[in-house]
């Protein structure tokens, strides 16, 4: 299977366009140790292939298409993105459906709370424009599914959706009850060589539930690098919550990614990373974590596997 890193922050970039921390000044004035980096999203295909499912559909997708030779139109009216699977509700993950809204049939993959949240939208209706625009295909903890186009056509991939602790959007709260089905992992295979390839959990609350043995058995696993810190925005005066409000685990602790996956020999990689945190710098965080044997995703990065 191929991945394409689109994009590899958490929500609101980096730089966020309201945030003046250390690391987004930083960037902004072209620090070399740093680079930019968009909101999270991954594209999927199978080997030889060049139809991709795109893992969430973050509000720069446009940006990130143009970014990626391979999401290029190959006619006047085509995409290569056959598909796009839905991890949360979160407006990082879903706000770039609304611009994929030039009449071009899409199945979306989401579980049926999310797929719900979406609907309560009157914006949603821009995706409805005609029968079979958007075909939904809604997705169950466990269910292993064979992703295919809009008209049915296979992509060449399986997905397993897996349970990862996470909470409703924002957006929602007060709006709609909670469920496990809010936030989910991704476990994908090629379905020629069978193997797992790649699992992906760009939000991920806690370990709890979460099989570590099947994680090792991918080639690749992508995760939940949004803070170094459970208190890093507490410590940087940019809010109240820690981390584990906002239902991400950190890198570093006890309850850390870090100590916690350690155990998980495969290729390991942070992804969602949010501006703040300090791996994206030349830091001692950052050899730490890489000493650790830890990758850090970055928009454009490849893995194959
Ligand atoms: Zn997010
Ligand atoms: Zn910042």
């Amino acid at each position: 299977m191929r991945a394409i890193v689109t994009g590899s922050a958490a929500g609101g970039g980096f730089p966020q366009w309201n945030c003046g921390c250390p690391n987004c000044a930083a960037v902004r004035e072209g620090r070399a140790d740093l680079r930019g980096r968009t909101q999270d999203s991954v594209a999927v295909a199978a080997n030889g292939s060049e139809r991709f499912a795109l893992v969430n559909a973050s509000p720069d997708i446009l940006a990130q298409i143009k970014a990626t030779r391979a999401l290029w139109p190959r006619a006047p009216r085509h995409t290569p993105i056959g598909a796009v699977v839905l991890t949360n509700g979160d407006m990082d993950h879903v706000l770039g459906l609304f611009s994929l809204r030039e009449s071009q049939p899409l199945a979306i993959y989401a579980t049926p709370p999310v797929w719900k949240g979406l609907e309560a939208s009157v914006l949603v209706r821009t995706l409805k424009r005609f029968e079979g625009q958007v075909v939904f295909r809604p997705l169950a903890i466990g269910q292993e599914v064979e992703l295919a186009d809009a008209a049915g056509e296979s992509l060449g991939v399986r997905m397993r959706p897996f349970a990862a602790p996470g909470k409703l959007p924002v957006h929602l709260m007060g709006f709609a009850t909670d469920s496990a089905e809010d936030n989910i992992g991704l476990s994908f295979r090629d379905t020629t060589s069978g193997a797992p390839s790649l699992a992906y959990a760009a939000a991920c609350a806690s370990l709890d539930g979460i099989d570590r043995d099947a994680l090792a058995k991918h080639a690749a696993i992508m995760f939940d690098g949004t803070f170094f810190r459970e208190d890093e925005l507490v410590r940087l005066g940019l809010s109240k919550a820690v981390a584990k409000d906002m239902a991400h685990m950190p890198i570093s602790s006890e309850r850390g990614s870090l100590a916690g996956l350690a155990s998980v020999t495969t290729r390991k990689i942070y992804t969602h990373i949010n501006n703040t945190n300090p791996i994206l710098a030349d830091t001692p965080e950052r050899r730490e974590v890489e000493a650790a044997g830890w990758e850090i995703a970055f928009d454009g990065m490849e893995i194959t596997s």
